[in-house]
């Protein structure tokens, strides 16, 4: 098989299960894109949670979800994790773990109130965005915080200085916010947006704002660029584009628009290989496979054997970056043993 697409790094064949044996079914191909799954924040999240359960025991409290996944979720809940909405449903002293998403300095404030004990486990990505929320309020900008109205990412970053910031999700947003000098207004985001969607929204606020000020560095993380980048890579060559993640996962709802967008002909979000529909196979011959940075690849894993009991064994990875990333654990548990990845992979 050639190199899947023009402006990769490398390509190399790997084979899944038993399917070395077999011959291939005529065109079908499996394109698996590298990077995919689990990035540094998500990692350090789920260690920070076993760390807790093993030093604490059970029960460990997570406020919202830990990161967006359900097989990572409900692992973690059968080790006696319990999740919860809000702080407020902690009994007074217990031990809560605030999730890779982030939280508000009022919600830091009520655990405090109620006596919690709290590790915090936001991603360090995301709190460079809450920093940069503060920096800029202290000097009175209006700030133009693009992101998806509701995710608890934009919610922890808006509660850094609620005064000052909006959000920006949609075209109509653009129309309905207002500043008060036009000298002080800056745009900053979400980490796990579209890159070409953030700056179609950029465009669009620099034609109200010409002097609107750019985020002293990106805020898009680099996991999520580089997941779009390997996606983009190998949609047009792609039939089907497969994402594994779940479905309140920004970063993975991503990957399926940007799969559309690159030239993919069709693409889901799937959370396991038996969420499939084998319609979707129907005169498919290039599967490209994919998957948010929230999900374990035991999962991309089983969706490869999924997709080889159906005959496409030749699988290729595609790969446009290396990750080597990695963030130390919280201050609350660190030791000697911080070394090493979670077990929920
Ligand atoms: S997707 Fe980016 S911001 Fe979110 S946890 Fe991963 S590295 Fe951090």
């Amino acid at each position: 098989m050639s190199a899947a697409s023009p402006g990769i790094e490398s390509a190399t064949s790997v084979s899944i299960g038993d399917g070395a044996e077999e011959s291939v079914v005529g065109g079908k191909r499996v394109l698996l894109a590298k990077p995919r799954g689990y990035c540094a924040g998500v990692d350090r999240a789920v260690i920070t949670v076993e760390k807790a359960l093993e030093i604490h025991g059970p029960p460990v409290y997570v406020r919202k979800e830990i990161v967006h996944n359900r097989h990572v979720v409900d692992t973690l809940r059968e080790r006696g994790v319990i999740f919860v909405d809000e702080t407020s449903e902690v009994p007074e002293g217990g031990l809560v773990v605030f999730s890779a998403h982030g939280v508000s300095p009022a919600v830091r404030a009520e655990a405090e109130d109620r006596n919690l004990r709290t590790i915090d486990a936001t991603c360090p990505l995301v709190t460079k965005v809450h920093k940069e929320v503060n920096r800029f309020a202290r000097d009175d900008y209006d700030i133009m915080l693009i992101g998806h109205a509701g995710h608890e990412e934009v919610e922890g970053t808006s509660g850094e200085a609620p005064e000052h910031v909006q959000l920006v999700d949609t075209e109509e947003d653009v129309d309905k916010v207002a500043i008060r000098d036009p000298s002080k207004v800056v745009w900053l985001s979400q980490t796990t947006l579209s890159v070409d969607e953030t700056m179609e929204r950029v465009d669009q606020l620099r034609e109200r704002f010409p002097e609107i000020s750019d985020p002293p560095s990106d805020d898009i993380c680099y996991a999520t660029s580089n997941r779009q980048v390997a996606v983009k890579a190998m949609a047009a060559e792609c039939d089907l584009v497969l994402v594994v993640g779940s479905a309140n996962s920004s970063n993975s709802q991503r990957l399926v628009e940007v799969a559309l967008q690159a030239g993919a002909r069709d693409s889901h979000l799937v959370d396991f290989a038996h969420e499939v529909d084998e319609s979707w196979l129907s005169g498919v011959e290039t599967v490209g496979v994919t998957s948010g940075a929230s999900v374990p690849d035991v999962l991309v894993m089983e969706l490869l054997e999924w997709l080889a009991d159906r005959g496409w064994i030749d699988v290729q990875e595609v790969t446009t970056a290396n990750e080597k990333i990695s963030f130390a654990l919280p201050r609350e548990l660190r030791s000697g043993s911080n070394a090493g990845h979670s077990r929920v992979r």
